[in-house]
């Protein structure tokens, strides 16, 4: 007999509350307990995952395995290629290892719930139970309601309720216990499972070598890496939070976001170490930088919240039906420019190269570029969307469509649609000396002063040109009253 663990977007030993769960069973049991992960390339294809996220996915595997292995638990990874086998396959070792218990932590996209309902009613059939729990949100899906008794599509009265809750319900914070040693002397089959390696990226999400020192370099993973970048930024860094958290140039964030995405670090714990260094000992008031990094925190539980309740954002609709029918453009050399940055407005630029060399942009330029692709460009959001789940390493679907959605105004809580962001207003108040410009846009190192926003329409149009530096895409007064016009026309359709 055994008790089986499925590792999904949970990759860590620490504060796993299914993990937690699977070993006081196993142990209650006195039967090992298994750890499974699958490799599923067609997910990763289905959901856009990118590569250097299929990699940090698989080097964190490496230091889990290992983690695992010291308290004699084995990890079996295995890839499997068609997507719609993989309950079959859990079912099969499940079988093979005599195992009566699978426990795992919830997922809220669509096809990870269908693919557990399937899984669900399989077991049955066996005999088998299936634990899925909650544990990716600080407060599950579904616990806060309106005065009405629904579910809340506002964040401000929303955020009121989770601090309340949190507050009124402090266990939720309450970190899980690591899974027990499992007793020595494990089966055979373990024993094979112990010495089996990692299996390597599947075909089309595999990085070069070039690629793969880079994202090992920026992004080294594990759970043990997740603990250490947050003690330092509680440290260091977060009394500054809320003054520094706008200016890309500043490095000021927790820069958590991969590890909360892939699941290296609970966002429970995340809180709970936030709140325990606020001198009030809470989520709110005392040190407002701590409270600030909380309330950013709480956004990720949030869109999780709105993707639990209205699913079909799932399904490339936008969370607003009366903006299903703007005419959007699918101008590819414009959307080329876009991805490569090259569109002659910098600030997009530097946001684009950041994000193309690290996976990674800063939440201000995330929102600028955003803005710039649906209502500079007017190309439809659901290309942008596609186009960071490709390259973030962090990326996440609940938020990176909330994201999108707040900046097209088509999403939930988003910015009203007539709120068109000035690239050139927000390159200048987030980046006013060009410092994160002239870094990832090092042609117009030699572009001095306030020109650096706009080199060709401030005087600096020798010098750009020299650099090879591209003339704006676009005329951001004419686009924006174009865009203007095409969202009016749009909701009039619907
Ligand atoms: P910090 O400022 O240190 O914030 C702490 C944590 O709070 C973050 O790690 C993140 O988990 C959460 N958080 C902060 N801001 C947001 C937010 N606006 N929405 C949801 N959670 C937030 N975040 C992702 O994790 N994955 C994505 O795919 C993603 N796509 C985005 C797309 C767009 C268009 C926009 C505007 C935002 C997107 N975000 C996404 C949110 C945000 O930009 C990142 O979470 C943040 O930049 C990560 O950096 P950090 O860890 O240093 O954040």
């Amino acid at each position: 007999e055994a008790v089986v663990h499925w590792f999904k977007r949970d990759l860590r030993t620490h504060d796993n509350r299914a993990l937690s769960m699977a070993s006081a069973k196993a142990k209650s049991k006195g039967v090992p307990l298994v750890c499974m992960f699958i490799v599923s390339p067609q997910d990763y294809q289905a959901h856009f995952t990118s590569a250097p996220r299929v990699d940090f996915e698989l080097r964190t595997l490496e230091v889990l395995k290992q983690d695992l292995a010291e308290k004699e638990i084995p990890l079996y990874v295995t890839t499997i290629e068609d997507r719609k086998a993989v309950p079959g396959h859990i079912l099969q070792k499940c079988e093979e290892w005599g195992a009566k218990h699978i426990y795992c932590n919830i997922e809220y996209e669509v096809d990870e719930l269908r693919r557990e309902t399937k899984l669900v009613k399989s077991c049955m059939d066996k005999g088998i139970s299936f634990t899925a729990v909650h544990d990716d949100v600080v407060v599950s899906p579904e616990t806060l309601m309106t005065g009405a008794g629904k579910q809340y599509s506002v964040y401000s009265p929303w955020f009121r309720a989770w601090i309340k809750y949190v507050h009124e319900h402090p266990h939720v914070l309450d970190a899980s216990e690591p899974p027990a040693a499992n007793p020595g002397g494990t089966k055979e089959s373990f024993n094979v499972i112990f010495g089996t390696p990692i299996p390597p990226a599947p075909e089309n999400k595999k990085l070069t070598d070039e690629e793969r020192t880079r994202f090992a370099h920026l992004w080294p993973a594990g759970e043990h890496e997740a603990h250490q970048r947050l003690t330092r930024f509680l440290n260091e860094k977060v009394g500054m939070y809320k003054e520094t958290r706008n200016f890309p140039a500043e490095q000021s964030t927790g820069m958590l976001s991969v590890h909360l995405s892939a699941g290296t670090l609970a966002a429970r714990t995340a809180v709970r170490s936030a709140r325990d260094v606020n001198s009030t000992k809470k989520l709110d008031g005392g040190n407002i930088g701590i409270a600030g990094w909380i309330s950013e925190l709480a956004w990720r539980d949030f869109y999780k919240h709105v993707l639990a309740h209205w699913p079909y954002i799932c399904m490339f609709k936008p969370f607003k039906y009366e903006y299903t029918n703007i005419e959007w453009e699918y101008d590819e050399g414009k959307f080329a420019a876009w991805c490569e940055g090259r569109t002659g407005f910098p600030i997009v630029d530097a946001a684009m190269r950041q994000l193309n060399h690290m996976g990674y942009m800063h939440n201000r330029c995330r929102m600028i570029v955003a803005s710039f692709l649906a209502k500079d460009l007017l190309i439809d959001w659901r290309m942008g969307e596609k186009y960071f789940m490709e390259h973030l390493i962090d990326g996440d679907f609940a938020s990176n469509n909330g994201g999108w959605g707040f900046s097209a105004s088509t999403g939930v809580d988003p910015q009203p649609y007539f709120r068109i962001f000035n690239p050139l207003l927000q390159s200048e108040k987030f980046d006013e000396r060009g410092a994160y410009i002239r870094k990832w846009v090092p042609e117009l190192g030699g572009v001095e002063g306030k020109a650096i926003h706009d080199p060709y329409g401030r005087g600096a149009v020798k010098v750009a040109e020299k650099a090879g530096y591209p003339r704006p895409v676009v005329d951001h007064k004419v686009s924006r009253e174009r865009t203007l016009a095409k969202y009016k026309e749009g909701l009039g359709r619907s």
